[in-house]
């Protein structure tokens, strides 16, 4: 079988590579094709939908195999890379015609793994983020990465929980770690979903920027990133920031559940941005300014005099209408420079990048006048620094081609003019070309033959056709007959071939040249990449802050006013995002108000009232304040708050598969034993989960303990409207109570927080709303007032239960969205149509 002892060199090699990446699909360029062997075949078909086929059909070893054409191979990278999987890319390394009938040289150029994805332009929004974490005697470090924009961090962890917390956070996709890393560590991670990759060892040699880390552990933990990056890239990461320490304790804390549970990024019922504060605050021009948005959201400071720079100059933006816009206007023609600059030193930018870049860097002198035009003192100050990095964009702008294709080597991406060498070249070219016309018109009238064309294909190069009906006006000798056709014939002439050699020099002369002269451009712009990344740096500050002006604009928000100690006013407060689906001013404002005798604020109320609202309105507020934006109120002044926690709801808990009690508790725990002076935190209907005694009395038991011994401020809602009675027990606590009134036997949810207890259980009444029958609701009254008489709990049961006569027209269509309610979690979105919105507060 001479065939098989032909093709075992080729496998030998693939195998080669496959064994230095097992844990990666290996694609193996294979002429046109990228191909997959053995089970990378059977998997990847499976997946990418192909078709499996083998090596060696008949043989005893056929080898399955399937491919993908070179041409679309990014695309099936992108799915296999989206489903978690990572990608190997072996290439040719020489042309297979220079090979000389030996195997053709090859090698993996890159290896594609979720978390250094560079192109995803579905998300120019999201940074992606990959992490790498290492361990010493339960102390962790953690570094990340996002490859696209240069972005590097590192800070170390006191403990796994905090570990993993921070990783979700960050939303990573992948984690590299030691070979040595304990598994015990690695399952909660894994089970969120995050790729593990293990690393063997460290690179000796790194051009990385470590002078601004002093930890050494640290800066073992970044070279452990960076060593699996460089593995993995195989190319320049030069556009790599110098990397920065940072601590979670810097900023305002929240930890996943918290973020979550406050919809700040995703809503929690539909898992999207519709309906989340970030989708409220988010009314940033470029995908720079997008990106850094939600890092201030997910990161809110702790400075009041930062906060008080960001407010001012919100406050500017507010009061320049017309500079704003017309900033707004120019930032929109700014692209991604963050990005754009990671792929000028990736070496995967083309002509049309540049252009981009281009565009991007006339917009800045407008930028930069117009806000100067502003004339405030502490924005010109900023302003004043920019660099417009002018240089550049005047060598674009002299070298590249405004209609630049998306290929970098077939020409038509210099400008004319640049290079006097390549103007000679294209003159050529065009000369020959023009003298190709010429020579048409000299022929048809040598030979009177009028619809004489000439033509170009590969094979052939330049012809002279004649249609068939003409041929015998061809000028014997001097035409030499290369191809026939069905309707005419193809002719060449020495002349015509003397010409044409020199347009495909010149044409190939010309493409080599262009390709050298857009890798020169191309590094002198990789050169200039710390001011781009700087330009890009405050661009998207200003950005953002824009946006924050125009929705504190929209929506008639207020600067807050920090103070120290423990008090916080809060007037005519209201939930944004809520306020903002209600639309119509229809939300009704309540007040905040924490005075320095007061820790606990216990919120009663019927369900549907809008307890949860008020207490996720003031998290909010916090939030906006501490990230810089204006507040949706009258007026407010806030304390600056270190850490919120939030006991809210059935978050899913992943990691240990506990009950959803079990992390109600383990919320509490959390936060009794974490919260400071200064946290803020949020106990949504503690103790629900358990039997009623069982979680009054835990309930009650935490109040206290907050009391005595925490000085957080605090937010209790219970549908316990037996704890009132504490106000008059303990100091720290104040009772308010959301409005509801009746008004002929229905409740009227009036969303109104005034103080005082609710005067009473509403429950039946819901009942009745829901449709429940008569004898339930008498029943159920009638218990009731015997055990608000008697206070006992004995259990006697009716006999007068008994439905008369069939009850047709109970509502069956509530029950099962009641469970939403339940949970303590807002639902906020249109696609909750009034009725169904209504349905639910029957169910209640
Ligand atoms: P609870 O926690 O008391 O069960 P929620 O806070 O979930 O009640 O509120 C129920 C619904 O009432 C919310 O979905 C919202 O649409 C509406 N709501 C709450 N507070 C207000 C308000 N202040 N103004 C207008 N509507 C409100």
């Amino acid at each position: 079988m001479p065939q098989k002892t032909k093709e075992t060199p080729m496998m030998e090699q693939y195998l080669e590579y496959k064994k230095q990446f097992p844990d990666a699909f290996l694609f193996y360029r294979v002429g046109d094709f990228y191909e997959m062997f053995y089970d990378d075949a059977v998997k990847g078909s499976q997946i990418l939908e192909l078709t499996l086929t083998s090596r060696n059909k008949k043989a005893d070893d056929s080898i399955p195999m399937c491919g993908v054409p070179h041409k679309a191979v990014e695309s099936y990278i992108d799915i296999l890379v989206e489903k978690g999987y990572k990608v190997a890319v072996c290439d040719q390394l020489e042309n297979p015609a220079d090979a000389e009938g030996k195997m053709v040289k090859r090698g993996v150029t890159r290896v594609v793994t979720p978390g250094t994805i560079m192109d995803n332009s579905n998300q120019a929004t999201e940074n992606n983020y990959i992490t790498a974490i290492t361990t010493n005697k339960g102390h962790f470090g953690l570094a990340y990465a996002d490859l696209s924009t240069g972005e590097v961090k590192v800070t170390s962890i006191e403990n796994q929980l905090d570990l993993i917390n921070e990783m979700q956070n960050l939303d990573t996709k992948e984690t590299v770690v030691l070979d040595t890393f304990p598994k015990k560590y690695l399952d909660p991670i894994r089970k969120l979903g995050i790729m593990i990759s293990r690393l063997g060892d460290l690179e000796d040699n790194y051009s990385f920027d470590f002078s601004q880390v002093e930890d050494d552990k640290e800066v073992d933990t970044l070279k452990l990133l960076i060593s699996y990056l460089i593995k993995t890239q195989m190319r320049s990461l030069d556009h790599l920031k110098a990397a920065q320490t940072y601590e979670t304790s810097a900023y305002l804390l929240m930890d996943h559940n918290a973020q979550s549970n406050l919809e700040l990024f995703k809503n929690i019922r539909t898992s999207k941005k519709s309906g989340t504060l970030l989708w409220l605050l988010d009314e940033t021009k470029t995908a720079m300014g997008g990106r850094l948005l939600k890092q201030w959201l997910a990161r809110p400071l702790i400075s009041s005099s930062k906060l008080r720079n960001r407010q001012h100059i919100v406050q500017v933006f507010m009061d320049n209408y017309f500079q704003r816009s017309s900033f707004q206007d120019y930032l929109t023609k700014v692209y991604d420079l963050e990005r754009l600059a990671g792929r000028v030193a990736y070496g995967t930018v083309n002509g049309r990048d540049l252009i981009q870049l281009k565009t991007s860097l006339q917009q800045v002198p407008q930028i930069k006048a117009i806000l100067l035009d502003i004339g405030d003192d502490q924005l010109s100050s900023y302003v004043e620094k920019i660099d417009e990095v002018a240089d550049i964009r005047d060598l674009i702008e002299d070298s590249i081609e405004e209609e630049a294709p998306i290929s970098v080597t077939g020409g038509g991406v210099i400008k004319e003019g640049y290079n006097d060498q390549l103007d000679q070249y294209i003159d050529a070219s065009k000369n020959g070309k023009r003298w190709m016309a010429e020579l048409k018109v000299k022929e048809q009238e040598a030979t009177g033959i009028s619809n004489l064309k000439i033509g170009y294909n590969k094979v052939f190069g330049y012809y002279i056709e004649v249609s068939r009906g003409n041929v015998d006006k061809v000028p014997e000798g001097r035409y030499q007959r290369k191809q026939t056709l069905t309707n005419a014939e193809r002719y060449i002439t020495p002349e015509l071939k003397d010409k044409e050699s020199i347009i495909l020099e010149a044409q190939e002369k010309s493409q080599a040249l262009e390709y050298h002269l857009f890798d020169e451009i191309r590094k002198k712009v990789k050169d200039q990449i710390r001011r781009l990344q700087a330009l890009a740096n405050i661009l998207s500050q200003l950005d953002v802050l824009q946006s924050f002006a125009v929705v504190s604009e929209t929506y008639h928000y207020v600067a807050p006013d920090f103070v120290e100690g423990h008090q916080l006013k809060i007037v005519n407060g209201r939930h944004p995002v809520v306020e903002k689906v209600l639309g119509n001013n229809t939300y009704i404002p309540n007040d905040v108000t924490f005075d320095p005798d007061t820790d606990i604020l216990l919120i009663t109320g019927p369900n549907m009232s809008g307890k949860s609202t008020y207490m996720r309105q003031m998290a909010l507020t916090v939030i906006m304040a501490q990230i810089g934006c204006f507040v949706p109120a009258e007026a407010a002044t806030l304390p600056i708050f270190d850490h919120i926690f939030t006991r809210i709801g059935a978050a899913d808990d992943l990691i240990s598969g506990d009950s959803t009690f079990m992390v109600e508790m383990r919320e509490a725990n959390d936060a009794l034993k974490n919260a400071t002076d200064n946290s803020l935190m949020i106990f949504d209907e503690i103790g629900r989960g358990t039997a009623t005694y069982d979680g009054m009395a835990l309930a009650q038991a935490i109040i206290e303990y907050i009391d005595k011994n925490v000085n957080a401020m605090t937010l209790f809602s219970t549908h316990y409207h037996e704890l009132t009675v504490l106000e008059s027990q303990l100091s720290g606590v104040k009772n308010v109570h959301v409005d509801a009134s009746e008004e002929n036997g229905t409740l009227v949810f009036l969303h109104k927080v005034l103080p005082g207890p609710a005067d009473k259980s509403y429950g039946i009444h819901v009942a009745k709303l829901a449709g429940l029958p008569d004898q339930v609701l008498s029943r159920a009254d009638s218990i009731l007032t015997r055990l608000e008489a008697e206070g006992g709990t004995e259990i006697t049961a009716s006999e007068d239960m008994k439905v008369a006569e069939p009850v047709a027209e109970v509502e069956t269509k509530t029950p099962a969205k009641s469970k939403d309610v339940d949970d303590g979690q807002l639902s906020l979105f249109p696609e909750d149509d009034p009725e169904m919105l209504k349905a639910k507060e029957v169910a209640e």
